[in-house]
């Protein structure tokens, strides 16, 4: 198969397509427009492989989107590329609105544009896999969990935007017959994870001695999915999934935000012990609460295991000891991305 990524730098994308190129024959080609989270690097284990290709390019770019389709021929356009950050969206609204809803469109009209040029055997097996996520049904009380027909309920600037680009999606496929696939998943977390999120911000705070950061009083809770996990998600959604289908992908992992921080912090005192001899659960301390900060996402992942006979392969506890030692042993691949372009002093996301 031709698979053509959008948003191949990105943190999901990158796994997804590292492994493509490592445990499949799929072709694949990395569409990414490069913003400040698009890292070339996340691609290199990978990008020697004949199978793969980039194209730095927009996809609010009707042209770029066209030449990149109608040159590569893909069999499978999986649509990660999203401004994709919480807090981002919060400060400045607008991109969110332009990448993820405009561009959303504007990948779907190009995608129909081909797909309809396509012989019928092409046109029954080409799939359009929107990849969004659980933040679009709202918030959760102690109690419950998402499934696919939980209703839409989006909170804040980046969630609403995934939520339109989601009815996007639906709309292509119900009003014009585009074979559609759209997954809903959980937190991700793992290698290559951008420093401002959550796990790796932590994990870099702590070593360099700075103050951990736990927004509010670190009840929220999430359900947390491995990257790779997600990787072989997507692959099997895209491969095996049912055209005009939705399917939630999680991690079985919910955790309160304060114990994923205490998680991190027990896990490096074992493997990289403070200077000190002291804890690094001391550094934690709680700043003032996100706005309009969801108190808890759960997924109920049991339409894919049942009809796709996926589930999630790790464990948070190894989930987390595996990214930890893997921030240890790549210090210069976030090194290098916090020399370039990025202050970890800004407040994390609850991600
Ligand atoms: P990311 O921010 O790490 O990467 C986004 C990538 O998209 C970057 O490489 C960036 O350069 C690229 N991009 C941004 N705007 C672009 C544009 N206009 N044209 C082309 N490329 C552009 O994001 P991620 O965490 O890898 O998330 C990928 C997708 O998964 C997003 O759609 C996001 O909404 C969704 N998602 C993420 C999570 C998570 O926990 N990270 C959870 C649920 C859903």
């Amino acid at each position: 198969m031709r698979i053509l990524v959008t948003g191949g730098a990105g943190f999901i994308g990158s796994a997804l397509i590292r492994h493509l190129i490592r445990d499949s024959d799929h072709e694949v080609l990395n569409f990414d427009k490069l913003t400040y989270a698009g890292v070339l690097t996340s691609l290199e284990p990978i990008d020697a492989d004949p199978r793969y290709s980039f194209i730095q390019g927009d996809i609010c770019d009707a042209d770029a989107v066209r030449t990149a389709i109608t040159e590569f021929r893909p069999d499978v356009i999986a649509h990660l590329a999203a401004e994709s950050h919480v807090d981002r969206s919060i400060d400045g609204p607008g991109e969110f609105i332009q990448t993820n809803i405009v561009g959303t469109f504007n990948m779907l009209q190009q995608a129909l544009g081909y797909w309809r040029e396509l012989d019928e055997a092409d046109q029954a097996a080409f799939r359009f896999h929107h990849i969004s996520t659980d933040e679009v049904f709202g918030s959760l009380g102690d109690e419950g969990y998402f499934t696919e027909t939980t209703s839409y309920d989006p909170r804040s600037p980046y969630s609403a935007s995934k939520a339109a680009s989601d009815h996007l999606v639906r709309a292509w496929h119900e009003t014009y017959g585009l074979p559609t696939l759209i997954t809903n998943c959980s937190n991700n977390y793992g290698p290559y994870h951008f420093p401002e999120k959550l796990i790796p911000l932590i994990i870099i705070r702590a070593l360099a001695g700075d103050p951990l950061p736990v927004y509010g009083d670190g009840s929220n809770v999430r359900d947390w999915l491995y990257v790779e996990d997600h990787a072989r998600a997507l692959r099997r959604v895209f491969e095996q999934g049912a055209p005009g289908e939705t399917y939630n992908v999680g991690g079985n992992s919910e955790r309160r935000n304060i114990d994923v921080v205490r998680t991190i912090c027990e896990t490096l005192d074992r493997e990289s012990p403070r200077a000190d001899g002291k804890p690094y659960a001391d550094q934690i301390g709680f700043v003032t609460d996100r706005l309009g900060h969801d108190h808890r996402y759960a997924i109920d992942a049991s339409k894919i295991r049942a009809e796709l006979g996926w589930e999630p392969i790790e464990t948070f506890e190894d989930g987390i000891a595996k990214t930890v030692r893997w921030y240890l042993d790549n210090r210069s691949w976030w090194q290098a991305i916090l020399d370039q372009r990025y202050d970890t002093g800004r407040l994390g996301k609850g991600k």
